[in-house]
């Protein structure tokens, strides 16, 4: 059974994972072994055919976060032990303009419905005394407030902070919970700033490895921290940004 970076035996869960970072988690954790169930609120397929013509086994399942409890009753007795959650939206404008539904919206999917799907996996865990990972999906601005996403930044600093707990409280039981924090990666997610000439350059400009990060950046960092290679990193806020923050 491999080595300290094999995931042969696990199986994951990874939320959005129909497309952008999601997609390339899913298709990185295959890679490495593991069965991985591709949630999302549309059909996986497309993903679940990826990983099958790279030799690996994953399954499509629909999961929509819009009901932030949906993930509730999923993981009793299923044997997961891989929980990305990864399944995020953004609201664009104003902070002066920004509408109670877009807060309530954002909040929902980035924040409630996250804190909500590490809980349950938790106690699926925790009752079967069972280690395992948990991979948060951060944002930069889980540490800088960015411009008109105000709904956006308050959710992941709060994944942030609800990564931190959790790892405080689920440690002794060997469940670790981590964040990564990607920086600009060319996706659905930020396609409304790549079609923005200007912040699309000035974006570019301050990355110091020069270019946009690939959703595969993303994939790779996850298949790290839930292997046996990261059994002692916990409560991390990873950045992968091609050394934005560093700057
Ligand atoms: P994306 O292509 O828009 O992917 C977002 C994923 O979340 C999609 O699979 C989407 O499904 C899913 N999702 C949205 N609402 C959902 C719901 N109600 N229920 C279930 N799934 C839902 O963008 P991405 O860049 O890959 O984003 C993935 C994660 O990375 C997000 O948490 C995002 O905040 C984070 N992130 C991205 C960047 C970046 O530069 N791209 C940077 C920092 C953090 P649909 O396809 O059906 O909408």
């Amino acid at each position: 059974m491999g080595g300290p970076f094999s995931l042969k035996g696990r199986k994951a869960l990874v939320t959005g994972a129909n497309t952008g970072i999601g997609q390339a988690i899913a298709v990185s954790l295959a890679g490495q072994g593991a069965h991985v169930v591709c949630a999302g609120r549309r059909a996986c397929d497309e993903t679940a055919d990826a990983i099958a013509a790279a030799g690996g086994t994953g399954e499509s399942l629909l999961l929509d976060f819009a009901d932030p409890m949906a993930a509730s009753d999923i993981f009793d007795g299923a044997g997961y032990s891989i929980l990305v959650n990864n399944a995020g939206i953004i609201r664009r404008a104003d902070s002066v303009e920004y509408s109670e539904a877009d807060w309530d919206a954002v909040m929902d999917v980035n924040l409630k419905a996250l804190f909500f799907t590490c809980q349950a996996f938790g106690k699926a865990l925790l009752a079967d005394k069972a280690p395992g990972a948990v991979i948060n999906i951060a944002s930069l601005l889980s540490f800088q407030g960015g411009i008109r996403v105000p709904a956006y930044t308050a959710a992941k600093h709060g994944v942030a902070g609800v990564t931190k707990i959790l790892a405080n409280e689920w440690a002794p039981h060997r469940i670790t919970v981590n964040a990564i924090a990607p920086g600009y990666i060319a996706t659905n997610n930020t396609q409304a700033l790549r079609d923005d000439p200007e912040r699309a350059a000035a974006i570019l400009d301050r990355i110091p490895a020069g270019r946009w990060g690939d959703p595969a950046d993303i994939g790779g960092t996850a298949a790290f921290l839930a292997s046996p290679a990261a059994t002692y990193i916990t409560g991390a806020v990873l950045n992968v940004d091609g050394g934005w923050l560093a700057r």
